[in-house]
């Protein structure tokens, strides 16, 4: 029998009751690590975390927790080459994709850890002016952050076990709001390791991280006024949980970051060289994570004269990418996390099929020290409508994400039909535009700037220094309306609104300046 990972509640480490669900090797199919929730006293858990890890987080100023963030970076940093073992062993993926969930996590961590010094010693912050609210100046009107009295739960998707933890649980606690985080089932050992490694170091207070491995069963049954949820994962998981009647009872302020059909968009009149960073761009999407990125570019807006070169452009630079086992130095992509995860994809790609030709087939690579009938390796496939009208047409490309290496090229006849096809997304996370010209690029990012979290904007003179379509930084917003979730993430010291309850206070002048700087909890 494999080791069964205990939970952290109540601030003791507890393994459940049940036989556990076991975590598997994507690439060798063996079983790695049981989890299981089974028989925890969450009442007790959630009733813990509130009490005793919210009141001590809260007795902290904003650059003492910011201190305390930076402890667990310090104790994470020491342990970097056992969250890439478990990595290559649990998600199947290559240094370079385990990089971008482990030390993309950890940069988010330390980046809020820097801005939270910035904070000061203080127990509130303040939002906006005191204005006046009638003739007499002495009466006025300002606002406050004040931290949630409550816990946050966070309920994490597969494909990010590092950075899903860090990016929400950073602001969190920084925020002066505990934690309680129940990781994907299938990829749960990376954050239940950190989360451990944290604890066991002692650099947190008690009760303000617990981790729950295993079934989301009765978990938000537990939910309160004042409670959090953050939700990362599948539209039709979303749905179940914003209905849930607990969320609804107590109105429970949710979350929600689902999935999106985002777009690369190579601009009329663009040069051979901003041809060049779409197609670089594109091929790196697909590939990196084997795809599967909410981020993920899916679909390709190019103008339909250059519709071919950009399709061979893009296919000879998968053709390139070698599949398999991470352990092999030679491999560049890696395994989708599951068998279900590959089922899922194939059957998607057999879906959009039925609208789009294949371009590059992802079926041509071979693999590499692994087993088709039993690893979750899959080559990259490009798919293509072909014209504009057909790009129209294609309601299952604008509708349907395959969660894997899978991106469709759609030829457009002008900027109209540009816009409106990546409006079909219904709201997505990021849009990344390639072209020369400034103002046709800004105006072009205002116009999507409503319907994305995002617009990321490529042109030559940023080609060195721009950080990739996919790569979401702390400084900005993460999230999307619509279809994407309607959630809000990240954006440097935005992130702390979702942790914060704003008040207005209406009083004397005299009694609004006693309220900056701080006063204590
Ligand atoms: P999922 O099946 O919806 O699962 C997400 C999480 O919800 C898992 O922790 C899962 O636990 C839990 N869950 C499942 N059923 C639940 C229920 N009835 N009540 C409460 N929790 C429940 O999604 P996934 O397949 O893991 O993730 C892939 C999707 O996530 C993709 O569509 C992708 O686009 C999206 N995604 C979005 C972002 C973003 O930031 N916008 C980031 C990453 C992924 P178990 O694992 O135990 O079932």
């Amino acid at each position: 029998m494999t080791e069964l990972l205990a939970n952290q509640v109540c601030g003791r480490w507890q393994t459940g009751s049940g036989p556990g669900t076991a975590l598997t090797d994507p690439v060798l199919g063996s079983e790695l690590v049981r989890v299981d929730a089974t028989g925890l006293d969450l009442a007790a858990a959630f009733a813990y975390a509130r009490d005793t890890g919210g009141a001590a987080l809260r007795a902290l100023s904003y650059a003492q927790r910011a201190s305390m963030l930076e402890a667990a970076l310090k104790v994470m940093q020491g342990q970097r080459d056992a969250y890439y073992a478990i990595a290559t062993a649990n998600s199947g993926t290559v240094k370079n994709d385990s990089a971008v969930d482990i030390d993309g996590g950890l940069f988010t961590l330390g980046h809020y850890a820097k801005i939270g010094l910035g904070l000061g010693d203080r127990h509130h912050l303040l939002d906006g002016e005191a204005v006046r609210l009638g003739k007499d100046p002495l009466f006025q009107s300002r606002h406050v952050l004040r931290p949630s009295r409550g816990v946050a739960l966070f309920i994490n998707a597969f494909n990010f076990p590092a950075w899903g933890l860090w990016e929400k649980a950073a602001p969190a606690l920084l925020s002066g709001v505990p934690v309680i985080i129940k990781p994907a089932t299938a990829t749960a050992w990376l954050t239940q390791r950190m989360v451990k490694d944290v604890i066991d170091a002692g650099v947190l207070p008690a009760g303000s991280l617990s981790v729950i491995c295993g079934s989301s069963a009765g978990l938000l049954d537990q939910l309160q006024p004042f409670d959090l949820l953050s939700f990362t994962g599948s539209a039709e998981t979303a749905e179940l949980i914003r209905s849930h009647p607990a969320v609804t009872r107590h109105s429970v302020r949710v979350n929600i970051e689902a999935d999106s059909l985002n777009s690369a968009w190579l601009l009329p009149g663009a040069s051979a060289e901003a041809m060049d960073l779409l197609v670089k761009e594109v091929a790196r999407e697909m590939t990196v994570k084997s795809g599967q990125k909410c981020t993920a570019i899916r679909r390709v807006l190019v103008p339909q004269s250059q519709a071919d070169a950009v399709a061979q452009a893009i296919s000879a630079r998968l053709a390139k990418t070698t599949v398999g086992n991470p352990r092999n130095e030679s491999v560049r992509m890696g395994a989708l996390v599951s068998r279900a995860q590959l089922n899922a994809v194939r059957e998607g790609l057999d879906l959009l099929k039925q609208q789009a030709q294949v371009l590059h087939d992802g079926s041509s690579h071979p693999l590499i020290d692994a087993d088709a009938s039993t690893s979750c390796c899959i080559g990259p496939t490009l798919l293509g409508l072909k014209d504009a009208s057909a790009s129209d047409a294609a309601h299952l490309v604008h509708g349907h994400e395959v969660f894997g290496p899978v991106a469709t090229l759609l030829p457009y006849r002008d900027e109209a039909q540009a816009l409106d096809l990546i409006r079909r997304g219904q709201g997505s996370l990021v849009a990344s535009l390639y072209s020369d010209d400034g103002a046709t690029m800004a105006r072009a990012a205002l116009e999507l700037a409503d319907s994305h979290g995002r617009v990321h904007v490529v042109s030559p003179d940023v080609a060195a220094s721009q950080t990739g379509h996919g790569n979401v930084m702390p400084q900005s917003l993460h999230g999307g309306p619509g279809r994407a979730g309607g959630g809000e993430e990240l954006g440097g010291l935005r992130a702390l609104n979702f942790y914060h309850r704003r008040a207005a206070i209406q009083a004397s002048t005299v009694v609004l300046e006693h309220l900056a700087p701080a006063t204590s909890a």
